[in-house]
Formats: C-alpha cells, structure tokens, sequence
C-alpha cells in the first residue's frame, strides 16, 4: 500500500536524488473473487464513492473496476467548473456539499487538486434574461448560496474583455456571480481521490469491462468482467453514458439518454480571463487554464449518441458565440476539440439510490454537470453502500422519483448546464 507523503520536503529530496525514488501512486493489484463492496467505473464518482467507503465507513475490501484506465471517461473529459448556483433547494445543498469538500480536497487527499476560486460569471442578454437572473439569484440565496446579481457596469469592471459595443449581437444586461465557483484540475482530482483509496486498501482495476450481472432470487450476488467472476456484497454503478447500456445487462431500463457533450481548448496566450463566464443565450462558456488555453463549452450535441467526439455544427455555433462576445479571441486558433458521452436524466439531474436489483446501487445522470459534484456524489454513494440506506442529502435523488413525479428539473430552474 502506498504510504508515501507528499511534502515540499520529499520533493526536495527526490530533486536531489534524481527522481529516483517516487513509489507508484496506486498500486495495480489482480482481481480478488470477492469484495464487499465492488464499485463499477473509475471516473471521479467511482473512486470517491471507493475513498469515502474505506475512510468514513471503515469498509476496507473495496474494489474499482475500470473498463479503460481511471479518469479516461467524462471525468478526464471535462472543462473543470465547479459551483453550487442551484436553483432548487435539493441541488443547492448536494453541490455546496461538493463545493466545501473540494475547499478541503488537497489537504484531505494529500494532493494538489488545484482548486482555483475565480468567479463564475453568468451573462444575461436581454431584460428579460436578466429579470430571471434576478429571480435566480433570489432563489439561490434562500438556497444559502452565495450570488451576487451585476449589473452591466459591474460586468465590465469584472471583464473589461466582453463586447460593451452598442450594436453587439448579444448585447450584456446584466448577470450573476458566484465568487467560490471557479475550476479544479479534472486529472488531479482522478488521480488524488485514487492515491488515497489506495492507501486505504481499495482495489483499483483496470481494464476490468463488467459484462454481466450475476442475480439470484432478485438479489445481485455478483459480476462477470473481462478478468473473470467477482462476487460482492453491494454494487455501485458508476458509469455516467454508459448507465443505459450496463442497467439493461442488470435488467431494467433508466430515464436516461446518452449524448456526446463537446469542449476544445485553444493555443494558449497570457493570462487573459481571471474568472468563468457562462453565457446561457449562445451556448458557450470559457475560462483560462493554467496553461493560457482558453478552455471552452458547448452544450449538447442534438441527438442521442456514444460517440466521443462531438459534431462540426455544435463547434460552429459555440465558436460564433463566443467571437460576439469576446472579439479580441476571434483571430486565435484552435488547438484541440474531443467530447464525452453524458448521461442526461429526464429532469437533468442525477439519479442516487438503491436500483430495482437488489443490492446494486445507483450514481448517474448528472449529465454535463457532474464533476462540480465529485466529493458529494461519491460521499453520499459511500453512505448508501456501507449502511443500505440514504444520506439525507441523496434521498431526493432517488429513481423512484420518476413514479412518484417529485422530478428536480434544474435545467427549467436554472438555466444552465455544466
Ligand atoms: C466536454 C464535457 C465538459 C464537461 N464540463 C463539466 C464542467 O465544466 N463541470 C462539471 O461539473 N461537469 C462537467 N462535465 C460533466 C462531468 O464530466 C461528468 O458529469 C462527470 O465527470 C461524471 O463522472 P463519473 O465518474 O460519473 O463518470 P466518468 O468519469 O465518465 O466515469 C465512468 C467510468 O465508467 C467506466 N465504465 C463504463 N462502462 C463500464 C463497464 N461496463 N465496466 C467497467 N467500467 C465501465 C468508463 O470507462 C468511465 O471511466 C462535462 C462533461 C463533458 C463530456
């Protein structure tokens, strides 16, 4: 297990040796025939649920099964917003709890997940835009969420870089901000939750593909995968796109649709841009990397899809937006484009719970916002799996919110994605 901690005093002293001596971060064990709990996919979701299962719960024969290699699906995939502007209360308080366990992640995990609270600015662009920006931020304070409504003039103190011309196509009325939303370095946050669940004694295996779901009596006893049975005592299903694909091997259909969901990166230029800036009317969002690559959003590509990589009329439409609003970004060049495949619920939001097997559990749908979600989704999934019940804050979440029509439609509500 590894043991080793990271310090500026060790890198210091592997400077002066060579960097010779850094162990592996995880280890790269062989299938065990059996765990108490087997965690299916190794996004962020998974490998959190697999951290807190160990280190809250005390639940140590743990295992991760990643068809590809840990981070490789949504999670790697992603433009790294993180914020909890919900509108309704039940999101609200899931993705602040996310936001305040990200404020505590690198001292948590003992690694650097370069959490980055710049501002997260949402642009209205019209009256009436603005007046359900109003209406939002209204919401989202009862919510205890920390918004501030701007006004055009405070919007061009914050980014003097936006169009303020008189005739712009999408002229700025106004917005919201959110000073703790920002960014967080989507590898790192992969990489760090898996150190630390390895250190714990979880089992991380990869290219492990689950192919099959082993029931008996409506009971889940198991799983075939690509290196053989496994047999467990709780499953969690953590597969974002793929949730529809892998329930119907267990049996039952989900209330969900996979899209491609597409960003690119352009070639990377001095700091620029010192927060994020969702615009909702044209689509795009942007923010600066560490890099100096602005790293822009699309929405959904229109039609349902597995393919990752996300099609020519959506890059188009993003990238028109976003030369209106940023005139001065309109003579860079693109240096990458890639897409993910995002499990969209019928309400847009995610779906946490026991499924209609028993003994296999629920973490998907949240679509195009889930990493914000991370350390919550994979704590409250931890809380379900190690105890067979809800967390107070994943209850809303349930599927069978679908019978009973109590749906959470944050895309109505908010407005926004991401
Ligand atoms: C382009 C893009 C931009 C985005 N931007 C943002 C953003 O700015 N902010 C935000 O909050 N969210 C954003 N998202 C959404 C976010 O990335 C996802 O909601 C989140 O990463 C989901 O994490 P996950 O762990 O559930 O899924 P994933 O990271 O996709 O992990 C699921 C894993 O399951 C594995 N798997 C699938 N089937 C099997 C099987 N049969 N057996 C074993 N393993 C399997 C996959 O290989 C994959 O690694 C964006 C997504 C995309 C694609």
């Amino acid at each position: 297990m590894t043991a080793f901690r990271y310090s500026f005093l060790q890198v210091l002293r592997q400077g002066l040796e060579g960097h010779r001596g850094w162990a592996p971060a995880w280890r790269s064990p062989p299938l065990q025939k059996r765990y108490d709990v087997v965690v299916i996919g190794g996004g962020g979701h998974g490998l959190a649920t697999a951290y807190y299962l160990a280190k809250v719960h005390g639940v140590r024969s743990v295992a991760v099964l990643e068809r590809g290699w840990i981070g490789g699906g949504n999670s790697g995939r992603n433009t790294t917003i993180v914020r909890s502007n919900y509108f309704f209360p039940a999101s609200a308080r899931i993705y602040d709890l996310a936001l305040r366990l990200y404020e505590q992640l690198s001292a948590e995990l003992n690694y650097n997940v370069m959490l980055s609270q710049r501002g997260l600015l949402t642009l209205a662009h019209s009256d009436h835009a603005f007046e359900l920006a109003a209406r939002s931020v209204n919401a989202m304070l009862i919510n205890g969420i920390d918004v501030e409504l701007l006004d055009r003039a405070q919007i061009q103190a914050e980014v003097p870089l936006l169009n303020f011309a008189p005739d712009a196509r999408f002229p700025i009325h106004g917005g919201y901000i959110q000073r703790r939303g920002g960014i967080a370095r989507h590898d790192a946050v992969v990489w760090g939750y898996a150190r630390a669940a390895d250190a714990l004694g979880v089992d991380i295996v990869q290219g492990c593909e689950v192919t099959g779901f082993r029931i008996d009596n409506g009971r889940l006893v198991g799983l075939d995968t690509g290196q053989g049975p496994v047999a467990a005592g709780a499953v969690g299903m953590v597969v974002a796109g793929h949730s529809g694909a892998l329930a119907a091997k267990a049996g039952f259909r989900l209330p969900i649709l996979s899209y491609a969901l597409q960003a690119m990166v352009s070639e990377p230029i001095k700091p620029v841009l010192d927060t994020v800036v969702m615009s909702p009317t044209t689509g795009a969002y942007v923010s600066q990397s560490d890099k100096g690559e602005l790293v822009i959003g699309a929405g959904l590509d229109l039609y349902p899809s597995y393919a990752q990589r996300g099609n020519l009329p959506s890059t188009q439409s993003i990238l028109a937006g976003l030369a209106e609003l940023f005139p001065s970004f309109r003579r860079l060049k693109l240096l990458r484009q890639w897409a993910g495949t995002v499990d969209v619920a019928w309400d847009y939001s995610p779906i946490i719970g026991p499924s209609p097997v028993e003994g296999l559990y629920l973490n998907c749908g949240w679509g195009t916002g889930g990493f914000k979600a991370i350390p919550a989704g994979g704590y409250v999934l931890a809380h379900l799996l190690a105890t067979g019940r809800h967390h107070e804050f994943s209850a809303p979440f349930d599927l069978r919110r679908f019978e009973t029509g109590a749906l959470i439609d944050e895309a109505a509500g908010a407005g926004i994605a991401h």
